[in-house]
């Protein structure tokens, strides 16, 4: 009987998969897009199979150990998709395989060790482990060792594993555990008498303590508290409830946040525009792909609706892309209204076991619509018809860890191989979106907003000369903008107001000597915020009090500089102290479905002013909000990144976009310091190829994308010196490869980043300028030749979008 092997890929950063010996009796089931249970060392890990039937390896292989699904958990369209993007941006197979599934379908095993009785022990750690073990009825997972007493115990453990004072044994990772972490164990039945427990339990004291970990807690506890908190293993658990003494079953669920929302039912009839690009949609050969450019308020979502709808009824599946979930709830809504339980909405809100009952029923096809943000672009939507990505140009799109996708990329990549149509929606479309639409995507306009309704007139305030308001502190206040305010107030009707900067103050610094606090831990200056009062680092998170002296020269007086939207809110509250205000960022956003309660507002008339970051500017249609503010323009125009003014040219756009949407018409004042700037001129104008032919021309020298590709090489470290050294070693090294076979390629740097360091971690950076096929010969080559060294990383970024 020939042998078989199969190739796996693991979660690991690996190059490369390992090969196993496919034991008879898994025989059916060990093919490629399976999950499948592995020896790896001493632990044991949840893989994908890559490919069946591989040539025997040169050592032997150990055994597959199980195959826990009935159907592969990657399908083949998504496995090919995997191999495109590992190879593109030079990411290990198990990472990518990893990115696409719920974080609950992978596990590991656990090590359970056990003290054996009678056997002796010498003190020090070894006594402190078996003191331990002891403590816990003789058993527990290392891993909680290790947690309890903070030090790496497999050294002792092995030690006393061979003198038989303990035993350890693998535990499985649980292969349901998805579920699992989502249950609640309960007490059944009458509680046993105390004697009753002598004879219940005599050989089982694990199940004893656990049954009484559970009974002092009140009679139930999450699943995942009991392996995790408690340090019981899943074993003892279940061996409760095959005793009938404990019942798992599902916790509450969290109550979905979009049922609120009203299921928007579609408008009827689509327009003359809509109609047009629909038949457009409907015309893309499998693969092919259109670019929606339409206008804000131009109706794109019924577009996406409709082309859905059409998908479906051709017996195909759909996914619908949004940037972030938590900002879009209208756009989710209007599906929902259209589509019911046909869809599945995957948010970042939702649990690990949620998640991964969205992806199960997807998978099975019991819903044929997913929604979601980047990641549910691997949504595993069978039959899959189409691919739509709205607001295509946002950012958010481009994973920021390995593997370091863009969701737009992918999406054309998985809509080729699963023959499905793509369509890339924005009324600010990004300039290589727009490039590709002179050759290989289509271009749909809808040049109009629904009902004619102008775009509302934007008023750039320069003000460097404008009149302003006295007494408004560190904000720039112009009288037209105060002015447009009250009136808009005093019409009861809303006003959408921008800052991009969240806090009170941009940063502190001393008047005397010009002291700038900045994060211990990042090259960055620190954020000044009132509620609850302190300094933080926007990057890390890193938190100190408000000084009372100056640090460096103890002068007792420090000025804030730059406001933030704290400031922005104690300001309107004093200028219109009748007004109903509501704040979006960052800072008021961080519980669970914390934005929708503040949009709810806003749409039910309880607000009359809400300002906030970026957050605001997003696919929101407020027919009552008459008047958009941008306060500070220039937040991130001059910031050193070659999309600078791309991005400001966007945000305008969009925000701007938010005002006039219904029948009462609306305006829009910008204040600003540039407003010859060419990303204010054109956003004024609503012109966005004005903007773009503008902006493309200057990519061109120096050439950026998409005059030229780019591959962004990071390198990080905990200390500067190691890192710039090896970011040198990396300069040299390409220098030789690009001379080696004459490649016809930029290298820019080594530099240190524009930030250059954040989180402990020195950062230089170099960069590759060329071709997008000679820069993926060289991504290809590095992703398994880059030698490792050590605490120094280096990250192959392939299309950055930041390079800050
Ligand atoms: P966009 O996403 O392009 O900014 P929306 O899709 O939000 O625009 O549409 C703007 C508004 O126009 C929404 O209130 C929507 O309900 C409405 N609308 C869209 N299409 C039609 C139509 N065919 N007839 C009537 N109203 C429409
Ligand atoms: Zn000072
Ligand atoms: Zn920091």
């Amino acid at each position: 009987m020939t042998e078989r092997f199969a190739q796996v890929a693991l979660p690991l950063p690996l190059a490369s998969s390992y090969t196993y010996r496919i034991p008879e009796t898994l025989g059916d089931r060990a093919v490629p897009g399976a999950r499948v249970v592995v020896p790896v060392r001493r632990r044991e890990l949840i893989g994908i199979v890559v490919a069946a039937d591989v040539p025997a390896p040169a050592a032997t292989a150990r055994d597959l150990l199980a195959a826990p699904d009935a159907d592969t958990a990657v399908p083949a369209g998504l496995l090919e998709t995997a191999r495109w993007m590992a190879g593109y941006y030079g990411a290990p197979l198990g990472l990518t395989l990893k990115a696409m599934l719920p974080g609950g379908m992978w596990g590991e095993s656990q090590v359970v060790a056990t003290r054996a009785r009678g056997v002796r022990v010498p003190g020090g750690l070894a006594g402190e482990v078996v003191e331990w073990l002891e403590g816990r009825g003789g058993e527990a997972p290392v891993a909680a060792a290790v947690r309890a007493l903070k030090r790496p115990l497999w050294e002792v453990l092995d030690r006393l594993a061979r003198v038989g004072a303990v035993s350890l044994r693998v535990e499985p990772p649980d292969t349901d555990a998805a579920t699992l972490t989502e249950r609640i164990a309960t007490l059944a039945g009458d509680p046993p008498t105390l004697l009753e427990r002598d004879t219940l339990f005599r050989r089982a004291r694990q199940q004893r303590r656990l049954y009484e970990a559970v009974e002092q807690l009140g009679g139930s506890v999450l699943v995942s508290h009991v392996t995790g908190q408690l340090g019981f293993t899943v074993a003892v658990l279940r061996a409760l409830e095959r005793r009938g003494l404990v019942r798992i079953g599902r916790a509450e669920r969290l109550r979905d946040p979009f049922a609120d929302f009203p299921a928007v039912p579609p408008p009827a009839t689509p327009t003359a525009d809509q109609q047009t690009a629909l038949a457009a949609v409907e015309a893309l050969g499998p693969g092919d792909g259109a670019v929606l450019f339409g206008v804000t308020g131009s109706g794109k979502t019924l577009v996406y609706l409709e082309a859905v709808r059409r998908a479906l009824a051709a017996g195909k599946g759909a996914i619908v892309l949004v940037p972030e979930i938590g900002l879009t709830p209208q756009t989710v809504s209007r599906l929902r209204g259209a589509f019911g339980d046909q869809v599945a909405v995957l948010h970042s809100a939702l649990s690990d076991g949620e998640r991964a009952d969205a992806w199960r029923l997807l998978r099975r096809g019991e819903r044929r619509v997913a929604v979601g943000a980047r990641s549910a672009v691997f949504a595993p939507v069978q039959d899959l018809g189409l691919i739509v990505l709205d607001e295509e140009h946002e950012a958010s799109y481009k994973n920021g860890e390995t593997p370091r996708y863009h969701a737009r990329e992918v999406a054309a990549v998985r809509a080729r191989i699963e023959g499905a149509g793509l369509v890339l929606g924005s009324a600010t479309p990004s300039l290589e979106t727009m490039t590709l639409a002179e050759s290989r995507l289509r271009l749909l306009r809808l040049p109009e907003r629904i009902g004619a309704r102008p775009l509302p007139p934007v008023e750039l305030v320069d003000l460097r000369v404008a009149p302003k308001v006295s007494g408004t502190g560190a904000v720039a206040w112009s009288e037209a903008l105060d002015e447009a305010i009250g009136a808009t107030l005093a019409r009861r009707e809303q006003a959408l107001l921008l800052l991009n900067r969240r806090g009170y103050a941009a940063f502190l610094q001393c008047p005397d000597c010009g002291e700038v606090w900045q994060c211990p831990r990042c090259t960055i200056s620190l954020t000044v915020h009132t509620a609850p009062p302190g300094l933080r680092c926007h990057y890390c998170g890193h938190e100190e009090p408000l000084p009372f002296t100056c640090r460096a020269c103890a002068s007792p007086v420090q000025q804030m500089r730059g406001f933030g939207t704290q400031q922005l809110e104690r300001l309107l509250a004093e200028r219109y102290p009748e007004a109903r205000l509501a704040r979006m960022d960052l800072d008021t956003t961080s519980t669970k479905w914390s934005h929708q309660r503040i949009l709810a507002s806003v749409e039910s008339g309880e607000v009359d002013l809400l300002l906030g970051t970026q957050m605001i500017a997003k696919g929101l249609d407020f027919p009552n909000v008459t008047l958009v503010g941008v306060v500070d323009a220039d937040t991130g125009l001059y910031l050193p990144d070659f999309r600078a003014a791309e991005r400001t040219f966007q945000l305008l756009a969009q925000v701007a976009g938010r005002a006039g949407r219904g029948p009462k018409g609306g305006r829009v004042l910008v204040q600003t310091r540039h407003p010859l700037h060419h990303a204010l001129v054109w956003s004024a104008r609503h012109d966005t190829e004005g903007f773009l032919r503008e902006e493309r021309a200057l990519r061109e020298t120096p050439p950026y994308p998409p005059a030229t590709s780019l591959v962004n090489l990071l390198v990080s470290g905990p200390e500067e010196r190691a890192v710039s050294r090896r970011a040198t070693e990396l300069a040299d090294w390409c220098a030789g490869l690009l001379a080696k076979y004459a490649l016809p390629v930029t290298l820019l740097g080594p530099a240190p980043c524009p930030l250059a360091r954040i989180k402990d971690r020195w950062r230089w950076h170099l960069l590759l300028k060329g071709s997008s096929e000679v820069l993926g010969r060289i991504v290809r080559y590095a992703a398994t030749r880059l030698p490792r060294a050590g605490e120094v990383r280096v990250v192959i970024d392939r299309d950055p979008v930041s390079l800050l």
